[in-house]
């Protein structure tokens, strides 16, 4: 609950962003909140367990700022999942619908060790599309998934129902 309002404190609605009728959730001023992130950070670290997860994956691009900070607290490595064409090396590659058209997120073939248990981190849980592609990239490339975290879950978009019998752990969810 407390971490819940350190998230809640460091969000900022944006209306029509980025169509008319979205709102937003803008979460730059909590990563600019030095004592918030390291506060937040800590409690997923806490909430897993250092020495539970042996690699951080975190989705571009916010996924990369909460996931290289609980690669080096916890002292393993961080894989970054990309967007489409931006890995100089051959990778695998998941595609999932958006509302008009579609998106594409990448990991290098040689991103985890097989067996390596991979903690996927990003900061906004929606529909739950990109959080499907990206835990069916980590398996595919050999990774055991430990868990899935997001700063902040919108609950009313049902992705935790998609994601299903994943679990999900959301630190505040709206
Ligand atoms: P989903 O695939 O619909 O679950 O959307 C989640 C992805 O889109 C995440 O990578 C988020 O970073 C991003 N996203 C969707 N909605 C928001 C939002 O309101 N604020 C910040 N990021 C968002």
């Amino acid at each position: 609950p407390e971490l819940a309002a350190l998230v809640a404190g460091g969000a900022v609605d944006v209306l029509d962003f980025p169509k008319p009728g979205i709102v937003f959730k803008d979460l730059m001023p909590f990563f600019g909140d030095g004592p918030r992130f390291r506060q937040v950070v800590d409690g997923i670290v806490t909430h897993y367990g250092a020495g539970s997860f042996d690699v951080v994956a975190g989705v571009e691009a916010r996924g990369f700022l909460i996931a290289a900070a609980i690669a080096y607290a916890t002292g393993v490595g961080v894989v970054p999942v990309r967007k489409a064409g931006k890995l100089p090396r051959p990778g695998f590659s998941a595609s999932y619908a958006l509302e008009y058209g579609e998106a594409t997120l990448e990991v290098s073939e040689d991103a985890f060790v097989a067996g390596q248990r991979v903690l996927v981190v990003d900061d906004v849980l929606a529909t739950g599309g990109t959080a499907a592609a990206t835990m069916d990239l980590v398996e595919r490339a050999g990774g055991v998934l430990t868990g899935f975290t997001v700063l902040m879950e919108l609950g009313f978009l049902n992705g935790r129902e998609r994601l299903s019998p994943r679990k999900v752990h959301a630190l505040l969810t709206v």
